[in-house]
């Protein structure tokens, strides 16, 4: 069973143009966009791959 956990510890970086806009190194997603959820980072993102290494319980 898959437990709702937010992960915020990923590498994050302005985006571009916008001034309060912040979108996840590994993968571009915006951080509102994640909103904290690992499944909202793309399936090929680095951050996104190792931390569910981690929770395989
Ligand atoms: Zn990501």
């Amino acid at each position: 069973m898959k437990r709702q956990k937010f992960y915020i510890d990923y590498p994050q970086e302005h985006q571009g143009d916008a001034l309060h806009a912040y979108q996840c190194k590994h993968c571009k997603i915006d951080t509102v966009k994640i909103n904290g959820l690992l499944e909202n980072h793309l399936p090929e993102c680095v951050y996104r791959i190792e931390k569910e290494k981690t929770i395989t319980e």
